[in-house]
């Protein structure tokens, strides 16, 4: 029993993006991530640290880690009562790092958890993904390019993980984050993969958004070709950047 879990920030935001996006959700980052994205633009976020931030309208305040179940859960209802909301009403964003590292921990907790539940995850580890099913209401998936990897891991495909989705009745989504170094190649390949396994499938092209230290995504013409040359595919794919750093918010 860990009956606590790693974070590393909760705040309310609007959904940057894919299928919620501009919706209002609470987002609670937890610490720790195997992988290690170009376009990473949360790189705090893969190592666990001694302290986590809850960033209210007018402060951020720190606590210990790992965060009690008791405490974790207290702290977000002030948040969500900050924004006058109420977890019940909210939907909380599971976000990382990557989430499914602590999935144990999640597996414990979640179960309290009044609200809706979306987890944001690379899908590495489908045995862990099925533990959490019961408790999401959504799932939004990563598919990561092996070119998008700084290193690549031998598990990085997440085809396991969609093929699980596809048999729930949860709704889920794949996003696909595109840098400029992807190749037409690469890419047709993954959404080939993808339209077997999950044939109309949601699928969001997202290209990287710039950003110190971290890659840029391909043009636009790059992203119209992709929709074009794959439409015989059948997803449901369309190009959407990321809108938090457009609106400048967190
Ligand atoms: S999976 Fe997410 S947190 Fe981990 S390196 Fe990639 S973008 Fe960053």
């Amino acid at each position: 029993m860990n009956s606590s879990l790693q974070l590393m920030e909760a705040f309310c935001s609007l959904q940057g993006e894919a299928a919620e996006v501009g919706k209002p959700h609470l987002f609670l980052r937890l610490a720790g991530c195997p992988l290690r994205c170009h376009y990473c633009d949360t790189p705090k976020s893969w190592n666990r640290t001694e302290q986590w931030e809850l960033h209210l309208k007018e402060q951020s305040l720190q606590f210990q880690n790992p965060a009690p179940f008791g405490d974790l859960s207290a702290q977000l209802e002030r948040l969500a009562l900050d924004w006058n909301w109420t977890v019940e009403e909210s939907t909380l964003s599971i976000t990382g790092g990557e989430p499914l590292v602590q999935a144990d921990a999640l597996e414990e907790w979640l179960p309290a958890w009044p609200g809706r539940v979306v987890l944001e995850t690379a899908g590495l580890w489908p045995e862990r993904l099925r533990t959490l099913l019961p408790f999401l209401d959504a799932v939004s998936l990563d598919w990561k390019l092996a070119s998008t990897l700084r290193e690549t891991e031998e598990a990085v495909s997440p085809r396991e993980c969609v093929e699980l989705l596809q048999q729930s009745e949860l709704p889920f989504w794949v996003k696909v984050v595109l840098t400029e170094t992807v190749s037409e190649e690469e890419l047709d390949g993954a959404l080939q993969e993808l339209a077997q396994l999950s044939p109309q499938c949601r699928t969001f092209l997202i290209p990287a958004t710039p950003g110190p230290g971290h890659a840029s995504g391909p043009d636009t013409d790059f992203l119209l070709k992709a929709q074009l040359r794959n439409r015989a595919l059948g997803l449901k794919m369309q190009v959407m950047p990321q809108i938090h750093p457009i609106l400048g918010v967190r």
